[in-house]
C-alpha cells in the first residue's frame, strides 16, 4: 500500500490501521473489531477512504448479523414459547422448521440461521407476528398446539 502524506498535519505519513468501535444494535451495544481506517503518525488525525468504508459496513454488518444470532438463546426460545402457548414441535413448525428444530436449538445442539434469528426477534418483538404466522399455517396449528390455554380476545385480529 503507497503511503500518503497527511492532508490535515501536512507533515506526518498517513497508514491503514485497524480500530474497535461500539455501536448500537437494537437495545443492546456492540464491540466492533477490525475497521479500518488511514492514521497520521504525526497528529493521529484518521481518515475513511471508500474500500475502507465497504469493508467497515460489511464487518459491521456480519456483527450485527451475529448479534442477532447469538440472542436466540434457550432463554429467549422459552420465554417466546410460553407466552404463546406453544410447544416445541408446533413452535418449530410455526416458523417453517423441522419438527425437532425448537428442542435442538434450546439445548444448544444447533443454531439458528440469520432469516429465522431475524424472524424469531420480529415475532418477539412486534405484536401479532405470531398469530399471523399461525393464520398462513390455517391457525388450526396454532390452536390444536393449547387446546385448554385461553384464547386471549386482545390477541386476536379484528
Ligand atoms: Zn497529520
Amino acid at each position: 500500500m503507497k503511503k500518503m502524506k497527511c492532508p490535515f498535519c501536512e507533515d506526518g505519513q498517513m497508514s491503514e490501521a485497524s480500530y474497535v468501535s461500539v455501536v448500537r444494535s437494537g437495545r443492546r451495544q456492540l464491540d466492533i473489531d477490525g475497521l479500518l481506517h488511514h492514521i497520521c503518525d504525526r497528529c493521529a488525525q484518521s481518515l475513511t477512504d471508500r474500500r475502507q468504508m465497504a469493508h467497515n459496513r460489511a464487518v459491521m454488518q456480519a456483527a450485527q448479523e451475529r448479534d442477532v444470532v447469538a440472542s436466540i438463546d434457550t432463554t429467549f426460545l422459552q420465554t417466546l414459547r410460553q407466552q404463546h402457548d406453544l410447544t416445541q414441535r408446533a413452535a418449530s413448525r410455526l416458523f417453517g422448521a423441522g419438527d425437532s428444530s425448537f428442542a435442538k436449538w434450546e439445548s444448544g445442539q444447533s443454531k439458528v440461521s440469520t432469516p429465522t434469528a431475524l424472524l424469531l426477534r420480529c415475532a418477539a418483538e412486534v405484536p401479532g407476528v405470531i398469530d399471523h404466522l399461525a393464520m398462513l399455517h390455517g391457525e388450526s396449528s396454532h390452536r390444536a398446539a393449547s387446546p385448554e390455554a385461553p384464547a386471549p380476545a386482545a390477541e386476536r385480529h379484528s
